[in-house]
């Protein structure tokens, strides 16, 4: 038993006025056939030697009681329930409707009513989904007032952007996980994807940098790896390089580009379609270091201006590549005669 406060008042246990505490004590009872164990608060009179509750303590204990049974059976607490509804900032009835339950239905799973395991499952799904909520929120749309749909709109719209982001991310870890330990792989270097993200941006915000699209840019990543790895003995961004046809191009490379914060445009050719990488108004790059923009610098003045032919035959003539057999990965030690200095 814990003594949380005392309070001077009238006790209604020995209608006497003396100094009350409220204290907190672990008590078990059985829900469902369940047997849980919970900290309940209660009022304690030292002159009768007795507990009691207000009627607020009641309704305290028993959401504790609730919610240590929820926790027991792997089922979501009224806290986790609040929250996932607060983050998507809809109301209780807007979701009531959305998932086409009772009006009160959320409303009293927030309280005392424990939600059964299918509603449950359903809430569990709604947490980890944005994109579902989107659907069911487009389903709804006439019933919900215009303003509250936008509102639930943008926010779900944000939190799928960042939970495909999470996706992506993990997806491209997936694919560089065997070579996590290999240091002739990754240039010691661990992948650190934020660099990635920076590295593309410094370049496509340069302004000295034209026509940046997929194969120069891939082959100025790697020289920015190679040329890090030959002055510091390790590489920039830890992508792991093979050798195709047109020179380097990183592991995974269709999902890197799309990670949040890469922007870059379509453009049509007659045989085929190109993607541009563009310039944004963020020109800040928290993730590199002063040696990471020195290296950058130089690979910039070295093939800023180059056409993809350019950047592709000097590619040809890098000893890593030459020494490389067709679609292995490049080792970082032919980095060390690189011909950019
Ligand atoms: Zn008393």
């Amino acid at each position: 038993m814990n003594i949380i406060r005392k309070e001077k008042r009238l006790c209604t246990c020995c209608m006497e006025e003396h100094e009350v505490s409220v204290v907190k004590y672990t008590d078990t009872a059985v829900f469902k056939d369940v047997t849980v164990e919970f900290e309940a608060v209660s009022n304690y009179c030292d002159l009768a030697d007795e507990y009691y509750e207000s009627a607020e303590m009641l309704a305290e204990n028993d959401i504790a009681m609730k919610n240590a049974y929820r926790k027991k059976m792997g089922l979501l607490t009224t806290d986790e329930i609040i929250s996932i509804r607060a983050k998507y900032g809809i109301s209780q009835s807007d979701l009531c409707l959305l998932l086409g339950w009772g009006g009160k239905t959320i409303t009293r799973y927030e309280g005392h009513q424990v939600q059964d395991n299918a509603h449950d499952s359903i809430l569990k799904k709604l947490d980890a989904d944005p994109e579902w909520f989107l659907n069911l929120l487009e389903k709804s749309r006439d019933q919900i007032c215009p303003e509250s749909f936008l509102k639930y709109q943008k926010t779900a719209t944000q939190l799928y952007e960042v939970s495909g982001d999470s996706y992506l991310r993990k997806a491209i870890r997936a694919a560089y996980a065997k070579y996590i330990d290999n240091n002739n792989y990754n240039g010691n270097m661990k992948l650190n994807l934020d660099k990635v993200i920076d590295v593309i941006r410094y370049y496509a915000n340069s302004g000295t940098v034209t026509a940046l699209y997929k194969v120069k840019l891939m082959k100025l990543l790697w020289y920015a790896d190679a040329l890090s790895f030959k002055r510091f003995g390790h590489a920039v961004t830890g992508l792991v390089y093979r050798a195709l046809p047109m020179g380097a191009v990183p592991v995974a490379y269709e999902s890197i580009i799309d990670l949040n914060g890469i922007e870059y445009e379509e453009v049509e050719f007659e045989e085929n379609t190109g993607y541009r990488f563009v310039s944004s108004d963020n020109h800040d790059y928290p993730s590199l270091n002063a040696d990471d923009i020195s290296v950058l610098e130089t690979v910039i003045a070295r093939f800023g201006k180059s056409t993809k032919a350019e950047i592709v035959k000097a590619m040809h003539d890098e000893k890593a590549y030459i020494c490389t057999a067709k679609n292995d990965i490049i080792d970082f030690n032919y980095s060390l005669e690189l011909s950019v200095k």
